[in-house]
């Protein structure tokens, strides 16, 4: 008799778009061989977890069938490739998804093991080099993560990934896009030569460029990485150790030529646009606010059920958002009266009426099913925003929006170090608490309290919302604030992140 092991499963969905077909699928999948949840992840993905071991091949088949797999979600490879959600709303948006499509099939490793593994393919014999020609026998030194951002929304956290594509858009045509460098989150407690960093933007590629950009980023860190300490290994770390010019130089190298100067671009924020909009081609998108990402049926509220009812009949598609969210997106005008009818018969049709704060605020997935949490994220956080609401609603702060944001451990799967307030783990009940990330993702923040426990966090943000909106200047967004008040410093970059 063997233990009853049980795994968790990353569904790769570059750009995370899915077809009705695949929400399907996948609701199939997290009902006969998983827990019965589907998880929308921070990077786009979907993850069903406790999937028994005798039936993990079964539900890599059924991936299959739906045209979905898992290469990639996991190891020393380019990741899923991240793009804003909504393509539809514009050319740009359409553009910059076939492109980060053509970059996602461009480094995902084309290794037939997998497939012979999972799906009884048939064995080829072949040499490493000849089956990899960009990660070769050695791979990556480490997880490599590549985003998409159309300005102004920056979603998808362009700098807190290793390399990412800004559409700059001029005379309203797509132009080409900026090419940003060297963010990462991931750092160990206690140990200051690790730390988060905010990527650096190093120039300008056209369109037709951007292929051959990644591909040539992704080798300078596959040849200079470090090897030898896989907590020191990331992109971030090379660019930090060896100096943004020189990094630059060496691309220039592999290249062949030089990028452009980088152009212009404002990001306003980091979260979803909630609710219905109607896109130039006369068809409808809705976000929904999907709590902890988890789609699952509850006494009051069957939401998975409702979903699954709406794939049946729905004829756009689905998009997962950085922030764990969904849209249902590309609904015809035709088609719209029947999805209204199903999301006020399940009570999905209200998911986005929350406070500004819940509607910001992003939390990995942690205990019980993460084994490096040290806390709990995705189960806890909801109960703290609820309780911070007293306070919001005091001090007439519920429609400001605030980004909050929560980890079970210091790897920072949802991004926290640029959130305006962040939280993470450092065991069971206790938290590193975070302050001054900026409101668009392109601040680093600051430790405000190490190791503070959990039910006295109310306690210690309701004074500074109290003060926030007694005395912020016009427009001032909080995380600003805390920092001109003086309850944290700026952190202008990681280097200095440990630093009071
Ligand atoms: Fe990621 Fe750590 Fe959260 Fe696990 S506990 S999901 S590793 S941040």
């Amino acid at each position: 008799l063997e233990k009853a092991y049980s795994f968790m499963i990353r569904i790769r969905l570059p750009g995370g778009v899915a077809t009705p077909a695949q929400w399907l699928a996948t609701d199939d999948m997290a009902e006969h061989y998983a827990n019965g949840t589907i998880k929308l992840t921070t990077r786009q993905a979907f993850q069903l977890h406790g999937i028994i071991k005798s039936n993990l091949k079964r539900t890599i088949q059924a991936m299959d069938k739906a045209a979905m797999d898992s290469i990639a979600a996991c190891g020393d490879v380019n990741r899923n490739v991240m793009v804003n959600p909504n393509p539809y709303l514009s050319f740009v948006h359409a553009e910059t998804l076939k492109k980060a499509h053509e970059v996602s099939n461009h480094l995902t490793p084309k290794t037939r093991a997998y497939h012979e593994i999972w799906l009884d393919g048939e064995k080829v014999q072949s040499t490493e080099e000849e089956i990899e020609p960009i990660y070769g026998k050695t791979y990556l030194p480490r997880k490599f993560k590549i985003t998409f951002a159309v300005p102004p929304s920056n979603d998808v956290d362009i700098y807190a990934n290793d390399l990412s594509f800004i559409a700059i858009v001029e005379h309203d045509k797509l132009v080409g896009y900026n090419v940003a460098v060297g963010g990462g989150m991931g750092m160990t407690h206690g140990n200051e030569e690790t730390f988060p960093r905010l990527a650096d933007v190093i120039g300008f590629c056209t369109p037709d460029q951007v292929v051959d950009v990644a591909e040539k980023v992704v080798l300078v860190q596959r040849d200079y990485g470090d090897r030898t300490d896989r907590k020191h290994s990331r992109l971030k770390y090379t660019i930090q150790d060896r100096g943004v010019e020189w990094f630059k130089t060496e691309l220039d190298k592999y290249l062949g030529y030089h990028l452009a100067p980088a152009r212009s671009f404002v990001f306003e924020d980091n979260g979803d646009r909630y609710g219905w909009i109607e896109d130039a081609n006369g068809n409808f998108h809705l976000t929904l606010y999907i709590s902890g990402g988890r789609v699952l049926d509850t006494p009051s509220y069957p939401m998975r059920t409702g979903l699954r009812e709406i794939a049946k009949i729905h004829d756009g598609d689905f998009r997962l958002t950085a922030n764990q969210n969904l849209v249902i997106a590309n609904i015809s005008p035709a088609n719209r009266p029947e999805i209204e009818k199903l999301l006020e018969q399940y009570g999905i049709k209200d998911s986005h009426l929350k406070s500004a704060l819940r509607l910001n605020s992003l939390a990995c997935v942690a205990l019980p099913t993460c084994g490096l949490s040290l806390a709990e994220a995705e189960r806890y956080l909801p109960d703290v925003i609820t309780k911070l609401e007293e306070s919001l609603e005091e001090n007439g702060l519920r429609h400001d929006a605030i980004t909050i944001r929560m980890t079970g451990c210091p790897n920072g799967c949802a991004r926290p170090y640029i959130a305006e307030i962040g939280f993470v783990g450092r065991s069971p009940g206790k938290y590193n608490v975070y302050l001054g990330g900026g409101h668009a993702g392109q601040r680093l923040s600051k430790l405000y309290r190490p190791e503070f426990p959990g039910d006295e966090i109310p306690q210690l943000l309701a004074p500074i919302f109290k003060h926030y909106a007694q005395e912020r200047l016009d427009g001032e967004r909080f995380g600003d604030f805390v920092i001109r008040t003086g309850y944290v410093a700026e952190t202008k970059q990681g280097a200095d992140f440990h630093a009071n």
